[in-house]
């Protein structure tokens, strides 16, 4: 574990790195705490929810409930370490779980959700009430979790590095262009002071959440608007070497054939 950020006395984020394949991005579980119960955002893969467990459990805090941003391998992976737990996720989440175990990473298990969620619900847990935004576009079934009306969980709509570089949007193999932009004005139209991330630090005050939503519509909408045939260069505000995981962009091409 690399640190436990406290982000509010009751929101912790316990960060992680992600391993061999992406050593510079950060895996970040985030943990509602109400009493001698939690509640998650994510789980990363079961080496990193292991130890969020564990360390928990040494402070006598159970997880009780758990819910994936999106069914992608490193925020579901680590389920199978709460076993007791109620896991949520998106009603979308199918298609995404199948390949999970099927194609992407096999070797771990994977589990059905106890409990799907539906777009807008909102749920009471202790002193939190949370409202579950449908957010496609990294994938179909990405959900955004507004906290307290005060804080955003973004999951993977908006990533950055270690180094606090922008990473650039990743459509997965049922995400898309236009919907990802769509999503992104969703968070802008919360119009709330601070975005917790699934990679990256947290980014704090409406300047800073605006100039960083900018970056990466402009980056979607260039796309867009040339048909996937603009340089990268024109795409990136900044330039491709104030971003990272450049290299996505031409997986993130493949979704518009
Ligand atoms: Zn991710």
């Amino acid at each position: 574990m690399k640190e436990i950020r406290k982000i509010e006395p009751n929101i912790w984020q316990y960060v992680f790195v992600e391993g061999e394949n992406n050593p510079d991005i950060e895996v970040n579980l985030t943990a509602l705490l109400n009493g001698d119960k939690a509640f998650l955002i994510d789980t990363g893969f079961p080496l990193h929810a292991n130890q969020v467990k564990e360390d928990l459990l040494m402070r006598g805090i159970e997880v009780e409930k758990v819910i994936l941003s999106h069914y992608h391998p490193d925020h579901a992976a680590g389920v199978s370490e709460f076993d007791n737990a109620q896991l949520s996720c998106s009603v979308h989440y199918k298609e995404n779980y199948k390949k999970c175990s099927e194609v992407w990473d096999s070797k771990h298990n994977y589990k059905h959700p106890d409990k799907v969620i539906n777009n807008n619900e909102t749920w009471k847990y202790g002193d939190f009430v949370l409202t579950f935004i449908e957010a496609p576009g990294h994938s179909k079934c990405s959900l955004i979790t507004l906290i307290n009306d005060r804080f955003a969980h973004v999951g993977d709509l908006v990533m950055s590095n270690d180094e606090d570089k922008p990473i650039i949007p990743y459509i997965s193999e049922d995400g898309d262009f236009n919907e990802h932009v769509c999503s992104l004005e969703k968070i802008r139209a919360l119009d709330i002071d601070s975005l917790i991330l699934s990679h990256g630090k947290s980014i704090c005050g409406k300047k800073d959440i605006e100039r960083e939503i900018n970056k990466r519509e402009h980056y979607l909408k260039s796309v867009i608007e040339s048909d996937g045939k603009a340089d990268i260069e024109t795409t990136l505000i900044g330039g491709s070497a104030s971003w990272s995981y450049t290299i996505w962009h031409s997986k993130n091409l493949k979704s518009l054939m």
